[in-house]
């Protein structure tokens, strides 16, 4: 199984963007690979433009996606994935967030339910569902 290590500090942003928001957030995940692991350095939050429902689905931008290549490539980082928030739901990849994913990226789910409890799971969506350890350090 592959395996993408978390710094603490990086998933308590995750936490403080999820808590503070009552729709899905999302945004991208930078940082390198090596043999196999991945390992997030960095994590920006970009909008959510859902057309609708942004409580249960979220969208990033054409130009959102743009900026985060021209970043990751002029930091020296890889943008390593994708992230966003299930509000009271598990962090399992919806049908919705299989359908609008891409190849080569991990879809990592932070799921906040009432009293902060949280959950987390990574995921590679495609070319088919597949479960990718989270290591929080
Ligand atoms: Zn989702």
């Amino acid at each position: 199984m592959k395996s993408v290590t978390l710094p603490k500090y990086q998933l308590l942003k995750l936490k403080e963007w999820a808590k503070g928001s009552n729709e899905e957030i999302c945004g991208f995940l930078f940082g390198y690979e090596k043999a196999g692991s991945s390992s997030i350095v960095e994590c920006s939050l970009v909008k959510n433009i859902a057309p609708i429902n942004r409580g249960s689905r979220f969208l990033i931008s054409p130009e959102d996606y743009l900026k985060a290549e021209e970043y990751s490539n002029s930091n020296s980082l890889q943008l390593l994935g994708v992230f966003h928030s299930h509000i009271g739901a598990s962090p399992n990849p919806s049908i919705t967030d299989v359908q609008n994913s891409l190849p080569g990226i991990f879809y990592l789910i932070i799921s906040i339910f009432e009293n902060s409890q949280f959950e987390i799971q990574t995921w590679e969506l495609q070319p088919c569902v597949k479960l990718v350890k989270t290591i929080i350090n």
